[in-house]
């Protein structure tokens, strides 16, 4: 006998896509002869079976019948080990003939393939499905209220630190679920926070965005991310509310994103460090990424100061502070030779002179400056000023610059335990994402989430909104508001929710991402 495969009696297990939930809940390994006796079932726990597939060694390396393939009748409702099984039926599903279908894939993906984090096999997280239940439950209940919410803040675009509208909704609608509502949080008069808990026990955080777009309204599908904080908080209070977990959740309100300001104040005030032990939050976003990386960004405002004289009449008595801008343009433009190719240097000029035949006494700028790491981002800050400096010199001009005056908005560090566990749970519900190593090479936005990341474990993951249309779009505007945009938030507002459940319910799993983050932050 040799457990030649893990397949099931010729159809492929029906997912129920709407919830992600695969509809098997029992794990049995049938082990088989080739030729198809009779199965043996055996029903050891998940991991030990894969184990022992792996170290046997007997994956067939032809292509066999899938129908002759007798084997098996499970799938995986224990958490630690989806990855594997979905993995292995993400393939089958996708295939599209029933040539395909026939063909049995050349390996079982190794153990390791499947827990990536050496950690996650001592986790003492215990498969619990009614709590999955009660997620998955509650974020289905609530589609339609949630879809209301996110229509409304898609009709409704406001701009960073005047979303008005956005914090009564959201409070007034968290208030009448239950939930300990703070308005006006943190000296932000559209900030704010919602907790729940039922006693000690560990904390996790969520954050809702709201703000729009100047010109593109929700164009970064902001309104999604606010239901998908809500969502996930009204699933974490119910289970808590059911006592089969203990802890507390926290949602907070955090304005004024696209400006790069709500949650570097809250930051400022330490609010993560001090309330909750990880936090969380999802982004809509052409494709399912978890590793991108967004990089940390300052902002400057340049200013030349020179002295106005008749263009023509009497040039040479001024001193022409858009030169200064102008000279500043080269500068820069040379400098993006010698920096490294994942920094960005780009702005605008926002004062060029009042008219063609004044030499302009004013003149000013603003530029974004970007670095994978906040430690770059520190080196990288001076050679700008530089650039600045040099143009006032060289056009006899004064300059003034400053950069953001709330902080830096910090780079993502992405916790990978929390990261990983995510993964596994949008996979086990058919997404599919490119190696990590892939996902790492993509970067591009900035976040001042990453300030949070500074401050305690964080994943921020992007979730596929069903658009090949980047963020910050028209187009993307658009995708922000379809129905299989708003599923697409629902599906990955289960993983998120589930991922913090596990945090509730596992120290070993907390303790893993504390220290992950305590290497990264060291
Ligand atoms: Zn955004």
């Amino acid at each position: 006998m040799i457990p030649f495969g893990i397949l099931f009696d010729g159809e492929i297990p029906p997912y129920r896509e709407s919830s992600g939930q695969c509809s098997y809940t029992k794990i049995s390994v049938c082990y088989v002869h080739q030729s198809a006796r009779p199965p043996v079932e055996d029903t050891r726990d998940l991991k030990e079976i894969i184990l022992d597939i792996h170290r046997m060694n007997v994956l067939p390396t032809t292509s066999l019948s899938f129908q002759n393939l007798f084997v098996m009748g499970f799938s995986s409702a224990k958490k630690n080990s989806t990855g594997c099984f979905s993995s292995l039926f993400g393939n089958l599903r996708k295939a599209k003939t029933l040539e395909q279908k026939n063909t049995v894939p050349e390996r079982l993906p190794a153990y390791e393939e499947c827990i990536t984090t050496k950690a996650l096999e001592h986790f003492d997280v215990k498969a619990d499905t009614e709590i999955e239940k009660i997620i998955y439950d509650t974020i289905d209940n609530a589609s339609s209220e949630l879809r209301e919410i996110s229509l409304e803040l898609h009709r409704n675009p406001e701009l960073g630190m005047h979303e008005y509208h956005s914090h009564d909704l959201l409070t007034d609608f968290l208030e009448r679920k239950g939930f300990k509502v703070t308005r006006h949080a943190y000296g932000m008069e559209t900030a704010f926070t919602a907790e729940f808990t039922n006693g000690p026990g560990r904390r996790v955080g969520l954050c809702s965005e709201y703000d729009g777009l100047k010109g593109l309204g929700q164009g970064c599908g902001h309104n999604l991310i606010a239901i998908s904080g809500v969502g996930a908080a009204m699933a974490i209070k119910a289970a808590l509310e059911s006592g089969r977990v203990k802890g507390k959740v926290i949602l907070y309100g955090t304005p004024a994103e696209e400006i790069t300001v709500g949650k570097v104040i809250m930051c400022n005030l330490d609010v993560f460090k001090k309330n909750v032990d990880v936090c969380m939050m999802i982004h809509p976003s052409p494709g399912d990424t978890v590793y991108h990386r967004m990089l940390a960004v300052d902002h400057v405002n340049v200013e030349f100061f020179g002295k106005p004289s008749h263009a023509a009449a009497a040039p040479w008595n001024g001193i022409n502070a858009l030169d200064a801008i102008a000279q500043t343009w080269n500068n820069i433009s040379m400098l993006r030779q010698q920096i490294l190719p994942t920094d960005r240097i780009h702005g605008i000029i926002t004062d060029g002179g009042k008219a063609a035949n004044i030499i302009p006494d004013y003149a000013s700028a603003t530029f974004f400056v970007r670095s994978l790491k906040i430690s770059q981002l520190d080196e990288l800050k001076p050679r700008v000023e530089k650039c600045f400096e040099a143009a006032a010199i060289a056009t006899g001009c004064k300059v003034k610059f400053s950069w953001k005056d709330v902080g830096v908005t910090k780079d993502v560090l992405v916790n990978s335990v929390m990261g990983d566990r995510y993964t596994k749970y949008m996979e086990s519900y058919g997404i599919s994402y490119i190696p990590k190593s892939e996902q790492e090479q993509m970067s591009g936005g900035s976040t001042d989430a990453g300030n949070i990341s500074y401050q305690v474990p964080l994943v921020h993951p992007g979730f596929g909104i069903h658009t090949t249309a980047v963020n910050h779009t028209h187009e993307f505007t658009a995708a922000a508001k379809t129905e299989i945009a708003h599923e697409d938030t629902l599906r990955a507002t289960k993983a998120m929710s589930m991922t913090l459940i596990d945090i509730l319910q596992s120290q070993d799993m907390l303790d893993a991402a504390v220290a992950e983050f305590k290497k990264n932050t060291a």
